[in-house]
């Protein structure tokens, strides 16, 4: 049996209020700020200790791991002192998710588009979606949580009835004692489609009279007053593990992200906030040595991150050029799905370099609301065909994965 190479190095972990700055420590379960009610952010109060390595050897290290035989660093803690540097090997939780594959558009998009550009395949993670990353590092958490203060007992509870639940029963499923898994839903307003995922991995699924809110109402009323797991968004520990995924963009282009353009569709501006706080750190640690640009898009159906911008700023909406060659060129319209550049959440976190927060949390509890009160999947964001990439030439765009 060859001998484990999970590191040594520990950091130590707090939750930093978005709203009033407060700090709490890492070994609880908190989800809103107990002074003002603000979102958390983690931040690992050790991470300077990370500069005593260069950006090259940083870069060493998670390439070498690429062929780790640690199961516990073949996911997304392969960039483990990124994430979550608290947990114990035994904690971590590995069912496949992460290093999801880059795959090049075909020519035929391509040449539609304009310019080579290609997706991060997020669906083929466990549950087929982006959320797994979030939950291997929110239910790893959880386990080192259960072992550290000897529970014998946690219920986990989401409202959702996409992905958010799928993924969230699914490692439930698999860890199994001493989670519980309950799902809470909107009564006659779900699909069986939608409870299939859920019910396969053995949640409860609790059906709750009213509308997806007053689901997320019992649910944040049971993780403020019980010892219950919230896995909606609000979870910070969710929000830490989706930092990979902005690792795995830069290990895939060998480190180098400059000219990179990375469009995220945005929910509730968590996801985007992990990938451009994976960025961040990157930089800080010399591991990369210039940002992409990050573009945030929202469905003009549920564009609460948009509109809180649009308002605040009073930001015209987007009249992109309309280049299709069927349509005529120098055609313009409106895209309201487009999120300008100077409103993009990424922009403001990059202008306040370690803040690395979106103000307010704008629009948390809106996203899966919005999910279900369409009653279907997303609709695909258009990017316009033909539109040039702001800024600098020759650069690559990158589709990720949207933000609930
Ligand atoms: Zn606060």
């Amino acid at each position: 049996m060859c001998q484990s190479d999970f590191p040594a190095y520990r950091g130590q972990m707090e939750y930093v209020c978005l709203h009033c700055g407060q700090r709490y420590p890492g070994d609880s379960l908190l989800y809103t700020c107990p002074s003002c009610g603000g979102v958390f952010l983690l931040e690992n109060t050790k991470f300077d200790e990370l500069k005593q390595r260069s950006g090259a050897e940083w870069r060493e290290i998670f390439d070498r791991r690429a062929s780790t035989r640690s199961t516990a660093l073949r996911g997304i803690f392969r960039y483990y002192e990124l994430l979550a540097p608290l947990l114990d090997e035994e904690d971590i939780v590995y069912l496949g998710e992460g290093l999801t594959p880059i795959v090049e558009a075909a020519p035929a998009l391509r040449d539609r588009v304009g310019v080579p550009f290609a997706y991060k395949n997020d669906g083929q993670n466990p549950s087929a979606s982006f959320k797994d990353r979030g939950m291997a590092c929110a239910f790893s958490y959880l386990k080192w949580l259960c072992r550290r203060h000897q529970w014998d007992e946690v219920l986990t509870v989401c409202a959702s009835t996409g992905d958010t639940s799928a993924a969230a029963a699914l490692y439930a499923s698999y860890v199994g004692a001493p989670l519980k898994s309950v799902v809470l839903l909107p009564h006659g307003k779900v699909t069986p489609q939608q409870l299939s995922q859920p019910l396969g991995s053995g949640a409860t699924v609790l059906e709750l009279p009213g509308v997806f809110d007053d689901c997320m109402k019992v649910v944040e009323h049971l993780a403020e007053n019980y010892r219950v797991a919230l896995l909606n968004s609000k979870n910070s520990w969710r929000i830490l593990g989706q930092e990979s995924y902005a690792y795995e963009v830069a290990q895939w282009y060998g480190w180098d992200v400059s000219g990179l353009c990375i469009f995220v569709p945005i929910g509730n501006a968590g996801n985007i906030t992990a990938v451009m706080s994976g960025f961040l750190k990157m930089l800080e640690l010399g591991i990369i040595t210039s940002l992409p640009r990050v573009f945030g898009v929202q469905s003009e159906h549920a564009d609460p991150v948009y509109s809180y911008y649009a308002a605040r700023w009073k930001i015209p909406r987007v009249a992109a050029r309309d280049r299709h060659p069927q349509r005529g060129p120098g055609r313009h319209d409106r895209q309201p799905g487009l999120l300008p550049a100077r409103a993009a959440p990424g922009r403001e976190v990059h202008r306040k370099g370690r803040r690395k927060g979106l103000p307010g949390g704008a629009g948390d509890r809106t996203a899966d609301h919005g999910r279900h009160d369409r009653g279907q999947p997303p609709r695909p964001h258009r990017l316009h065909p033909g539109r040039r990439m702001p800024g600098r030439s020759g650069q690559r765009p990158c589709a990720g994965p949207g933000g609930r």
